[in-house]
């Protein structure tokens, strides 16, 4: 099977690279030792390149409508959206509901 030049990868170095992903080359480094990111790269000799497809690849595999949540929503946000619910739904129509919390604590 014959491989064609239009096959060939455009290797960006790593000072390409970060400038692409707006990253300094020193976090770039710091990705490829701790492997915290999965963007492929390629060695030659001793000079560290990046496959362009594999930072279209990793940009896109990144690319989300809403950020990953690192922890659990604390407790103090749980509640602060519980009353505002309760506020708007139980309290400015008089409702009590037996499932909601609040309405509970004012009830008893
Ligand atoms: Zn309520």
């Amino acid at each position: 099977m014959a491989v064609s030049l239009l096959d060939f990868p455009v290797l960006w170095n790593p000072k390409e690279t970060s400038e692409k992903l707006r990253v300094t080359e020193q976090t770039l480094a710091k990705w490829r030792s701790t492997k915290k990111y999965s963007l492929k790269f390629v060695r030659s000799g001793r000079r560290i390149f990046y496959n362009a497809a594999d930072v279209l690849e990793f940009i896109a595999s990144r690319t989300g409508t809403e950020t990953t949540p690192t922890r659990q929503p604390s407790e103090h946000a749980h509640n602060a959206g519980l009353a505002a619910m309760h506020q708007r739904w139980h309290v400015s129509r008089n409702i009590v509901n037996p499932n909601c919390a609040l309405c509970q604590q004012v009830s008893q």
